[in-house]
C-alpha cells in the first residue's frame, strides 16, 4: 500500500502500460484512467495502456483521440461493429420499456428469442445465461443429469480436446487442458479426458460407457484459429453414438455468423445434441445460450438449473435485432465474400514473407501463424492504427465485424507485411 502511494498516479500509470507504451503517448486524462484500474482492479488481464472510449462501425478511438481499425472486435462480440444504428434503437427502445423481470416471470422476447435460434440451429430447446462459459457450465450439468436420470450413475466422465478452451469457471476450466489457467486452482472437477484435436483413434479409446459428453469447438479458437477436419467431427459424432454420450460443439466464438454460415458445423453436416453459444449474441450485451435437441428437452426441470439474469428482456431484444440485420443484410454471404478476399491478401502475403508460417481461416475467423512471438507484432499494428489479437503466442487472430469493408483488410495486409519487414511507419 505505501508502495503504491509513494509511486504516485505516474507510477501505477506506468505499471499499466505492460506492452512499454512510451508515455509520451499518454496524457494526464488516460493516466488517471489506468492509475485507477490499477490500483483498483484485479490485475487479471495483462493489457496495454490504451483506454477507448468510442466506436463507430469498424473503427474505435482511445482517448488520446487515436483512431484505430478494430480488427479484434471485442473478441468475435462486435459482429456488427460499433454503434450500429439498428442496435442502438433497439437497445434503446427496450430500455425504456423493460430491462429486465428475472426468470420469475415471462417476457415477450425470450420465446421469440428461442424459437429464431432453434430456427438456424436446428436445435429446438434453449437455455439462456450470460457468457459462453455458463453455457458450457449448463452443457456440462445438463449431461450429467440426463446419465443421473436414465440410471447411468457411472456415467460422470467428460471427453474434451486438447488447446481446447471452453472458459474459466471450475466447470468450464476443468475441460480446458491449458496448464497454466487450471494449475492455481485444482483440484478440478475430476473424471476429464484430452484427446489431441484430430486424433481418432485416440478419441474413440476416449468416449466410453463412463463418457456423459464430448465436448469440442469446431474451429479452435484460443488455440490458434484451427479447423477441425470433417473426418474428424464426424468420428466424435459416430464415438458419441457408439458410446451413448452427448455430443456438445462449443460455438462460442465461432458461431452464429463468424465461420459464413450460422454454425461451423453446418459447413461439414455433422449435427450435435448441444450447442453452446454466447460471444455476439448478445450484440455486445451479455448473453450466452445452450441449444439443444429435443431429446434433452426434460432433462433440465423445474429448478434444476438457472439464472437471474440469463434472458433479460434487454439482452434479448438486442439478440433479436442482431440475429434480424444479419439476415436482412444477407451478412452470411457478406461475411464468406470478405473472407475470401482477406485470405487471398494474407496468402498472397505469406507466399512472399517467410515470417509468415499459415494463414488459416473461414469466413471472418482468421489466424496468422508467424514464425515469431506474436506479441510485438501486434504492438507494431497498433502503433500503425489496426486492433488485432493473437493467441498461442505466435498466432495473429483477426475476428473483425461482419459488415467490415474488405478493402480495409486489404490494407490491413499491406501494413502488416511493412511491419514484418521491419519498414518504418
Ligand atoms: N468457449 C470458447 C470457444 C471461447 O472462445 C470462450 C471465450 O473466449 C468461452 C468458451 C468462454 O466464453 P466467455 O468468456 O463468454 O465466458
Amino acid at each position: 500500500m505505501k508502495r503504491e502511494h509513494s509511486d504516485g498516479a505516474a507510477g501505477l500509470a506506468a505499471a499499466a502500460r505492460r506492452d512499454g507504451t512510451p508515455a509520451a503517448m499518454a496524457g494526464p486524462a488516460t493516466e488517471a484512467i489506468l492509475a485507477l484500474g490499477t490500483r483498483h482492479l484485479y490485475p487479471t488481464y495483462p493489457r496495454p495502456g490504451l483506454v477507448l472510449e468510442k466506436g463507430l462501425g469498424c473503427r474505435v478511438w482511445d482517448t488520446e483521440g487515436r483512431e484505430y481499425v478494430d480488427l479484434i472486435g471485442g473478441i468475435a462480440v462486435n459482429a456488427l461493429g460499433h454503434a450500429h444504428p439498428r442496435m442502438v434503437a433497439a437497445i434503446a427502445d427496450q430500455a425504456g420499456r423493460l430491462i429486465h423481470c428475472s426468470n420469475l416471470y415471462h417476457h415477450p422476447l425470450q420465446g421469440a428469442l428461442a424459437a429464431r435460434l432453434a430456427e438456424i440451429s436446428g436445435l429446438p430447446r434453449v437455455f439462456f445465461c450470460n457468457s459462453g462459459t455458463e453455457a458450457i457450465e449448463a452443457a456440462i450439468k445438463l449431461a450429467r443429469a440426463r446419465a443421473r436420470a436414465r440410471g447411468e450413475e457411472g456415467r460422470a466422465g467428460l471427453v474434451a480436446l486438447l488447446q481446447g478452451f471452453h472458459g474459466r469457471t471450475l466447470g468450464a476450466l476443468s475441460v480446458t487442458s491449458q496448464e497454466s489457467y487450471r494449475a492455481p486452482f485444482e483440484p478440478l472437477v475430476p473424471g476429464v479426458r484430452f484427446v489431441p484435436p484430430g486424433d481418432t483413434e485416440a478419441l474413440r479409446r476416449a468416449v466410453g460407457p463412463d463418457t456423459a459428453a464430448l465436448l469440442i469447438e469446431p474451429v479452435q479458437g484460443e488455440g490458434g484459429v484451427r479447423f477441425l477436419e470433417p473426418a474428424f467431427l464426424a468420428a466424435a459424432r459416430a464415438a458419441c453414438d457408439a458410446a451413448g454420450a452427448l455430443l456438445v460443439f462449443d460455438e462460442v466464438q465461432c458461431g452464429l455468423g463468424r465461420t459464413g454460415r450460422w454454425f461451423a458445423f453446418q459447413e461439414h453436416g455433422v449435427m450435435p445434441d448441444l450447442v453452446c453459444v454466447a460471444k455476439p449474441l448478445g450484440g455486445g450485451l451479455p448473453l450466452g445460450a445452450l441449444l439443444g435437441s429435443e431429446e434433452t428437452a426434460g432433462i433440465l426441470g423445474a429448478g434444476a438449473h438457472g439464472s437471474t439474469f440469463g434472458g433479460g428482456a434487454l439482452a434479448c431484444r438486442a439478440a433479436l435485432e442482431f440475429l434480424a440485420v444479419v439476415e436482412e443484410e444477407d451478412l452470411l454471404a457478406r461475411v464468406r465474400g470478405t473472407g475470401q478476399r482477406a485470405l487471398a491478401a494474407l496468402r498472397d502475403l505469406a507466399a512472399a514473407l517467410p515470417a509468415i508460417r499459415e494463414v488459416r481461416g473461414r469466413g471472418l475467423m482468421i489466424g496468422i501463424e508467424l514464425n515469431c512471438p506474436a506479441a510485438p507484432v501486434v504492438a507494431a499494428l497498433r502503433g500503425r492504427g489496426y486492433l488485432v489479437g493473437s493467441c498461442r503466442g505466435e498466432v495473429l487472430r483477426l475476428l473483425p465485424p461482419y459488415t467490415i469493408d474488405p478493402g480495409l483488410l486489404e490494407q490491413f495486409a499491406t501494413t502488416l507485411g511493412s511491419v514484418l519487414r521491419g519498414e518504418t511507419a
